[in-house]
């Protein structure tokens, strides 16, 4: 088995090591014996996202995402959209996540009209959202992770929340909500980075993979116990 990654802007968007989640999504498979092949799709460079498994976007500053916005309307849009809506597995962080939205507005008034693939919008405040959190998703999965955004997203009807939170702002700091969820895309604030930290998050995403292209597989269980005993940790440190 061979599952083809495409990290998309990986030199401009990676804020706390978000590329952590593709080392931990290749090597959890890896440990399984499937083979993970990862392409840089920079700025400049076209894809398809038909010849991947997996995109993942990391999450960037306000300037970074401006300066991005441009080529991402040069194709990259369309094809992040066709790969949502036909059930690819994707991870978007904090800033990536935003991209996926209507508009992010930032707290000093700049209007950023994003793709549209997903049914949400983003509004920034000077105040930014800052700190370890957590959050249940609907599989009972307790995810711990760190955010620090001044963005606050309001879902639509169209899509779920990732979550429901349990310690932290979120998705705005308002309405309990932490995330976004629709087909197999997956959006979080979380930076850390995730999938590290939450092995059982990690696996989800694989199952999901491996479904989407070999059909239903059974993940052999790793041994996680240092990655639960850190877990166990910040739960103790920082949430409950
Ligand atoms: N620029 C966005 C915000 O501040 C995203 C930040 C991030 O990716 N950490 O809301």
């Amino acid at each position: 088995m061979i599952i083809n990654i495409a990290h998309l802007y990986p030199d401009m968007l990676n804020l706390y090591g978000d590329r952590g989640n593709i080392i931990a999504l290749t090597e959890r498979m890896n440990a399984r014996g499937i083979e993970v092949k990862t392409d840089a799709i920079t700025m400049g460079k076209s894809f398809n996202a038909d010849d991947y498994d997996i995109l993942f976007i990391g999450g960037g500053q306000d300037f970074e995402q401006d300066v991005l916005l441009d080529d991402l309307k040069k194709g990259k849009d369309a094809e992040i959209n066709k790969a949502i809506q036909g059930g690819k597995v994707m991870l978007a962080i904090c800033g990536g996540y935003q991209m996926l939205g209507k508009y992010y507005k930032t707290y000093d008034g700049k209007m950023l009209e994003y793709m549209g693939a997903l049914d949400f919008y983003t509004e920034g405040k000077p105040e930014r959202m800052i700190g370890n959190y957590a959050f249940k998703t609907k599989e009972g999965i307790e995810v711990v992770g760190f955010e620090n955004h001044s963005g606050r997203t309001y879902l639509g009807d169209g899509v779920e929340p990732l979550g429901t939170m349990i310690k932290g702002y979120g998705n705005n700091g308002e309405d309990g909500t932490e995330g976004v969820r629709f087909n197999n895309t997956f959006g979080t604030y979380s930076h850390g980075p995730i999938l590290p930290k939450n092995p059982q998050l990690a696996d989800l995403l694989i199952s999901k993979v491996l479904e989407n292209k070999y059909g239903k597989t059974e993940l052999t269980p790793l041994d996680d116990d240092l990655e639960e005993k850190a877990r166990k940790q910040v739960f103790k440190l920082y949430i409950k």
